[in-house]
């Protein structure tokens, strides 16, 4: 395939009437999907998008999403989907940021997003979807399913899903028909997707570990299960009476996966691989994991600017006692992808084993940034290199371990938490004169943000009050979980503030 479009077209043509997508009991054969699909493309149309506009989705997962992401691709224009986490401030910043014209709103968020309206305005209309109210099958309803296809560069962008900012704001991510068909590609070729696939898709589709699993599938012609919400219990009764096939969860969703009440008593077996990554795993997690799924676990490396997947650890170098110390690997790259450690500062290239910056190369690679070409043009060399910020090596069997970060970032349950946008808003907070917030190791989350602050001379901090700061301006899941106060922060000579420093205390002994 070089063109997404091409994927419901080849296999409508080939299997009309097999399962393409089941959702809340609700079965879509291939035919119907990419009916449907064609239908939403002429309803895009109708309402007046052109290639290259912005629609976006704000809801738990739901059908319409894939609907509409396959629909973008047909018709040129891209979604956005938001964060349904994100606090209100932090959804408008993204739909303004896209210059969003249409977006459709689940249930849950449609209160939030009326109240919104007078700051968004490049939205010209929201449609509701699913619920009593809803509004998107009567707009699916008023079009005839057209079969045109926009006649996309490969390079062009049809899904833009928004990435945590270094900068304190979050910066959409182009994905394009190549990256996302070479991630498809490469991942199927190394996990054995086909058209007898039975895909769960439990994470959320805002987030690339959701949408690409999903894309994945489809491409295979395999048959995609998608979960509303991420429940442990339904993912795990799903496994058994879907037979379910390939399966993707976060680290945080594993850990509390074992405490399912007869999660252990459940025939797994038709599983053949269950993919963990987006954050660190921890451990004792990975060792019950282990006990449970025998045989069929990979660790996924992977990031939103290369489409998904770059490394796997597959099921052989878990169970081989011989290698134990590979449970600590990302792996080794995917097909198509290169992986090489350099040093961050000049970019040359580290001896094996030596510590350096993953630098990551593949067509998987995102059209770059909406319009921020100075933060694309930083976070790719000019031959093609992604920078990921991670810290690590690689040993002389070519395994990757991941055991620093370079980039300032928390990683709380699989969700990206850059420190700068905390402290954009605990820095605007009267009574805080500095302050810096870091990642501090937790059982649940894997880590969660602390808050190190200095009050302003005479005034005095209380640490419930400026919890409740942050979370009228930010999501839940981004506010400190605690709040410390110094007298000042440490600082290298040129005004930097040490983070190390600040968090080593909390890490000892740990990682
Ligand atoms: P995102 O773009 O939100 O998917 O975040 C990508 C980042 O998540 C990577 O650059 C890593 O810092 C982190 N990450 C992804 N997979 C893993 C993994 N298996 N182990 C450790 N960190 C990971
Ligand atoms: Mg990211």
């Amino acid at each position: 395939f070089t063109h997404v479009a091409e994927v419901l077209a080849h296999w409508e043509a080939r299997r009309p009437d097999a399962l393409a997508l089941r959702y809340a009991g609700v079965d879509r054969s291939w035919a119907q999907l990419a009916q449907r699909v064609r239908r939403n493309a002429a309803a895009q149309r109708a309402a007046g998008l052109q290639p290259g506009d912005r629609i976006a989705v704000l809801d738990l997962n739901h059908p319409s999403c894939l609907e509409l992401t396959l629909a973008c691709a047909q018709a040129g224009t891209a979604n956005a989907v938001v964060n349904f986490r994100l606090a209100p401030a932090e959804i408008a910043y993204v739909i303004n940021d896209a210059k969003v014209r249409v977006l459709f709103v689940g249930p849950e968020f449609a209160a939030a997003v009326e109240a919104l309206r007078p700051t968004l305005p490049t939205l010209e209309r929201v449609i509701r979807v699913g619920g009593p109210d809803d509004e998107y099958e009567g707009w699916l309803a008023a079009s005839e399913p057209d079969p045109a296809i926009y006649p996309a560069a490969p390079d062009h962008c049809f899904l833009q899903l928004y990435t945590s900012g270094t900068t304190g704001f979050p910066k959409g991510a182009m994905l394009t028909h190549r990256g996302m068909l070479a991630h498809s590609r490469n991942l199927a070729a190394t996990q054995d997707y086909g058209p007898d696939s039975r895909v769960q898709v439990a994470m959320p589709l805002f987030h690339v570990g959701g949408t690409s699993t999903a894309l994945v599938a489809l491409t295979s012609g395999a048959s995609v299960f998608l979960m509303r919400t991420p429940d442990p219990a339904a993912a795990l009764a799903m496994l058994e009476s879907e037979r379910i096939t390939h399966t993707f969860y976060v680290p945080a969703l594993m850990a509390v996966m074992n405490d399912v009440p007869g999660a252990g008593a459940r025939d797994y077996s038709s599983l053949q691989a269950l993919c963990y990554g987006a954050s660190p795993m921890p451990m004792p997690v990975l060792r019950r994991a282990l006990a449970m799924f025998p045989g069929v676990l990979y660790q996924v490396y992977g990031m939103t600017e290369q489409s998904g997947a770059v490394s796997l650890l597959p099921p052989a170098d878990h169970a081989d006692p011989a290698v134990a110390h590979r449970l600590l690997s990302a792996g080794k790259p995917i097909t198509g992808v290169e992986i090489e450690i350099r040093a961050p500062a000049t970019g040359e290239r580290v001896p094996t084993g030596q510590p350096g910056e993953l630098w990551v190369r593949s067509e998987q690679r995102m059209g770059g940034y909406w319009g921020k070409p100075e933060a694309t043009a930083a976070a790719f060399t000019p031959d093609g290199w992604l920078r990921s910020g991670d810290g690590g090596h690689m040993d002389a069997d070519g395994y990757i371990y991941i055991t620093d970060r370079i980039k300032d970032l928390i990683i709380s349950g699989g969700e990206n938490i850059y420190p700068a946008e905390i402290e954009r808003v605990l820095a605007e907070h009267p009574a805080i004169l500095d302050v810096a917030v870091i990642g501090v190791p937790d059982e649940r989350w894997g880590e969660v943000p602390k808050a190190v602050v200095v009050a302003r001379p005479g005034a005095s901090i209380d640490a419930h009050e400026v919890v409740a700061w942050c979370r009228e301006r930010i999501a839940a899941f981004k506010c400190p979980k605690t709040i410390d106060v110094v007298a000042a922060l440490p600082r290298n000579p040129t005004g930097k503030i040490l983070k190390k420093d600040l968090r080593k205390p909390y890490w000892e002994g740990r990682e």
